[in-house]
């Protein structure tokens, strides 16, 4: 059997008031709450606002992997 599939997801907050980049619910610079959202759900990185509603609640049921702690990648499992 073995792996039949593996992706590598870098999701990516950006702060529209201060530009600040992470992965974050609120700024962690500034507190705004204005943020683009990237995520990957079908095999590339899009902004969260463009998802459909079936695909932004895929994202909402995955969760987060971070065994893998001195890489800054975040893993979803679903
Ligand atoms: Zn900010």
């Amino acid at each position: 059997m073995g792996v039949h599939y593996l992706g590598f997801n870098f999701s990516l907050d950006v702060c529209q008031k201060c530009g600040e980049k992470g992965v974050f619910d609120a700024c962690i610079n500034c507190g705004g709450n204005s943020i683009t959202r990237i995520r990957r759900v079908s095999g590339y990185l899009e902004i969260l606002d463009y998802f459909t509603s079936e695909k932004k609640a895929e994202v909402k049921n995955r969760r987060k992997n971070n065994g893998i702690q001195k890489l800054p990648l975040v893993i979803y499992v679903t």
